[in-house]
């Protein structure tokens, strides 16, 4: 089993997915000039045409509040509505990068990327939370994942990415593979940040 893994990243697109599993890249929003405070925003994923989750993004001074529904283990709706804190570091060519203080529990770490379950988490949250899970449906999810990414000679460890489609396989199958690997990625997750909690991104500390 290839666990979570870190390394090298592959972005694979073609016009006919665009199934991704939730993760927020501060750096496109900074490309795309979302970051202006007040700015309001969405941020959508879908699957097969369907969508699957939406987030409401509210820019503020050093934070983004989040908003969504997402549906608990038990299939119940909860809202969330927290804010993670942005910092800044300085650019060697001048000017600066925003990054995002990881909200989960006793975390903070300063990251690009923040990953999607019920709550959104860096990698190493993701990691040490993998570690420490028994066989649950998550872990399943994650094996699962890791078997196709096996199967597609990608890179082993589910926060990685997506490769290219191996030589000789048919795009069904490669398309077929893909869509099933980020199900599994998607509720691998959801089921392991079950375990987060928020540090205090509350509401109340935004106003
Ligand atoms: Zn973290």
């Amino acid at each position: 089993m290839g666990g979570l893994g870190s390394g090298r990243h592959y972005y694979w697109n073609t016009k006919s997915t665009t199934d991704n599993y939730i993760s927020l890249d501060i750096r496109k929003w900074t490309r795309k000039k979302l970051l202006d405070p007040a700015n309001q925003f969405s941020c959508r994923w879908s699957r097969n045409g369907a969508e699957f989750s939406s987030i409401s993004v509210f820019v503020a001074i050093n934070k983004v509040i989040l908003s969504y529904r997402n549906r608990e283990s038990d299939g119940d709706w909860k809202d969330y509505n927290y804010c993670v804190k942005i910092d800044w570091s300085a650019c060697s060519y001048g000017g600066k990068r925003p990054w995002f203080l990881c909200p989960a529990v006793g975390c903070g770490r300063r990251v690009a990327i923040l990953y999607g379950g019920a709550i959104f988490a860096c990698r190493q949250c993701y990691k040490l939370a993998y570690k420490s899970q028994s066989e649950t449906a998550a872990n399943r999810a994650t094996r699962r994942a890791d078997k196709i990414r096996e199967r597609l000679d990608w890179e082993p460890g589910i926060l990685n990415g997506e490769g290219l489609k191996p030589k000789g396989m048919h795009w069904n199958t490669f398309e077929r593979l893909f869509n099933q690997h980020q199900q599994f990625v998607h509720s691998s997750l959801m089921g392991i940040s079950d375990r987060f909690g928020l540090y205090s991104g509350l509401i109340d500390d935004f106003l």
